[in-house]
């Protein structure tokens, strides 16, 4: 039997760090740390950085010690393919087989790296091609200067409207959900401190948001 080739035979594992790496950009737009990327991977940072390292050779990001890293055009070329196709076995989890948008990222990321090009085509043709995953994150995704801001980043009495939720994991996207949050959303920025903005909603509801959370919302101001 023909083995499938992977790109360089990177590991899952190494897949999973490309696209860490890439949505992490994509939140701060500034270096990546070690110390982000251990939030959300499940080794020690001496583990980290080897893997780190490996990648580096493979010229797929570059790695400044003590600064952090930033994936090449190799890096990114890479990352937007592992996105797309995990973004639309998402939406084929929700829209399909009915699970929830929280538990669809979980699920989605151990189908990712065995969904071959031919089902992935099918999957998106029998899907009508949509354009976003059902957190609100481009399926054909580009990284590009976003016109998105984060919705800490508002100033009190500013509108805007939810486009997307960078943080798929299954913890966070349930808070947001249970707080009445869903993409599309319309909402005005009522109060904000340090660690906490209270947004009111489009249906009158108000709603108090740890920094933390609000920042990895992205809205569209309305004027
Ligand atoms: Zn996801
Ligand atoms: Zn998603």
């Amino acid at each position: 039997m023909m083995k499938m080739k992977k790109e360089d035979n990177l590991t899952h594992m190494a897949e999973d760090y490309i696209a860490i790496i890439y949505r992490l950009h994509e939140k701060k737009n500034t270096l990546v740390k070690i110390s982000d990327l251990a939030d959300y991977l499940p080794n020690s940072p001496s583990t980290i950085t080897e893997m780190i390292q490996r990648l580096a050779a493979k010229k797929y990001l570059d790695y400044e010690p003590f600064k952090g890293v930033r994936l090449s055009q190799k890096g990114i070329q890479l990352a937007e393919k592992i996105l797309r196709r995990h973004r639309i076995i998402e939406r084929f989890l929700t829209d399909i087989l009915d699970l929830s948008p929280a538990e669809a990222h979980n699920e989605a990321c151990k189908l990712e790296h065995t969904v071959s090009p031919i089902i992935e085509e099918r999957l998106y043709n029998v899907l009508h091609k949509p354009v976003t995953c059902p957190h609100g994150n481009e399926i054909n995704t580009k990284m590009k200067e976003s016109h998105l801001a984060d919705m800490y980043s508002l100033n009190v009495s500013e509108s805007a409207v939810i486009k997307k939720f960078i943080d798929e994991r299954e913890e966070i996207l349930k808070s947001i959900y249970s707080l009445g949050l869903q993409i599309g959303v319309h909402f005005k920025i009522i109060r904000k401190d340090e660690d906490r903005i209270l947004i009111n909603m489009e249906n009158n509801k108000s709603v108090l948001l740890d920094r933390k959370l609000a920042e990895t919302i992205l809205v569209e101001r309305v004027t």
